[in-house]
């Protein structure tokens, strides 16, 4: 089913959807190329569309072995798409969910390309907003790097600054995907390159872990960890990469590493790296209820906290819901007292595989008490505030809810 899109290019085949739109592979005049089109919501807003033609330099200007070039821009009819390189491979999600963690030498590879890339494009003046598995590219056809990695390329750029418009997402309203967003972004301050480097630090730990040190359960949950809480080691990691992903998670942007520091640190680690396995970490634990985490079952030591993947009211009361790594267009932000209301704690406490759990057993049956006198008050507080009291997330008046990204078919060479 071929469809022509504008003049110059035809889309063949879907290579996969996402947040935005759908990726198709298409031909132009210079032969093959992948082609964006935009959802259907953004393309009809002609204020984003006057956008992506006043920014369409900033968009086609950037050129690096890291970053999926864009081509073109089309606006014809009801279409708005962007022509990128196309890339042969598949993206560092259907990856990860593939192997679930890499070995430490490929994730530093890949993780120090994304990182030449984004140093060329923060010299450029551009920030990615977005940086997160999904948009980063392996390409499978060029020859093969450090730990039998593939290129990585990122791609997406600019796309998240040209769909937050002041309209789209109001003050009280951020984009990004909630498990990478730098604490400052959460905080209401302007995103500059260190929100990227700090996502893309979050991608390393993930890589490395098998998941984020922030994700899991409710947007405003994992907001407000990003904001509270700190990293724990992970069992087996070398010092040296610690050191660097703790750097670049930091909670002060100015704290950060940059771009191409990062990439030639991380550079100087891989010989080291070379051979090691995967680190053996365990998942943390999926079996905890999000009642844990109301401020009146604070009385638990933060070191003894269950780690909890369900999912987590920010607000008592509020119905835990949508939790997936998904590109927010209209994320809510939490007022200042509800961040406060939260544990400061470390986060995801990880262990190595087959360690004990933390906690004594009595430690244990006190908590499934308080559980229970917490499910109760939960329970009576739902009730109390009737339904629709999260209705300020999805309170969007520009229409733009956050879809579902179901990534990917890989390119077949
Ligand atoms: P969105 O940003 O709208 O969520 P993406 O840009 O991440 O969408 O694209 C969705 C999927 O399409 C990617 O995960 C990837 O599998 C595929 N894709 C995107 N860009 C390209 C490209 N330049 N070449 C090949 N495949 C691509
Ligand atoms: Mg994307």
């Amino acid at each position: 089913m071929a469809r022509k899109i504008g003049s110059r290019y035809t889309a063949h085949q879907i290579l996969g959807r996402g947040s935005a739109g759908t990726v198709w592979l298409g031909e132009g005049p210079e032969g093959p190329v992948a082609i964006k089109l935009l959802r259907e919501d953004l393309a009809s807003d002609e204020e984003l569309v006057g956008r992506f033609v006043q920014e369409r330099t900033a968009l086609l200007g950037l050129e690096h072995p890291n970053v999926v070039s864009v081509r073109d821009l089309v606006v014809d009819g009801n279409d708005l798409a962007l022509v990128m390189d196309l890339v042969r491979g598949t993206d560092l999600r259907t990856r990860l969910d593939r192997d679930r963690r890499l070995a430490p030498e490929a994730a530093v590879a890949i993780v120090a390309d994304v990182a030449d890339g984004l140093a060329a494009a923060h010299a450029a003046g551009v920030v990615h907003r977005d940086v997160k598995p999904e948009n980063v590219l392996l390409d499978m056809q060029g020859p093969l790097g450090p730990g039998g990695s593939h290129r990585a390329l990122l791609t997406d750029f600019g796309v998240a600054k040209l769909i937050d418009t002041p309209r789209r997402t109001r003050a009280t309203k951020i984009i990004g995907t909630p498990d990478y967003l730098a604490p400052e972004i959460v905080e209401g301050l302007p995103p500059r390159a260190a929100v990227d480097i700090y996502a893309l630090a979050t991608v390393l730990y993930e890589l490395l872990a098998g998941f984020t040190p922030f994700g899991g359960g409710h947007p405003g949950a994992v907001l407000r960890r990003h904001v509270t809480e700190t990293v724990a080691p992970l069992p087996g990691i070398p010092d040296e990469l610690w050191q660097l992903i703790v750097q670049c998670l930091a909670k002060a942007p100015a704290s950060r590493l940059r771009a191409s520091e990062l990439a030639a640190r991380l550079r100087e680690l891989l010989p080291m790296l070379a051979g090691m396995p995967p680190l053996d970490v365990d998942e943390p634990d999926a079996d905890e209820e999000e009642p844990e985490e109301f401020p009146s079952s604070a009385e638990e030591p933060v070191s003894a906290r269950p780690v909890r993947r369900g999912a987590v009211p920010l607000v008592p009361g509020a119905k835990p819901a949508d939790s997936n790594r998904d590109t927010h267009t209209s994320m809510r932000v939490p007022a200042p007292d509800e961040l406060a209301g939260g544990a400061h704690g470390t986060a995801r406490v990880p262990r190595a595989a087959g360690a004990p759990r933390p906690g004594s057993a009595r430690n244990r049956a006190a908590t499934r008490r308080r559980r229970v006198v917490v499910s109760v008050a939960a329970v009576v507080l739902v009730a109390a505030a009737g339904v629709g009291t999260w209705a300020a997330v999805s309170g969007d008046d520009s229409g733009a809810t956050p879809q579902d990204t179901k990534n990917s078919a890989p390119v077949s060479p």
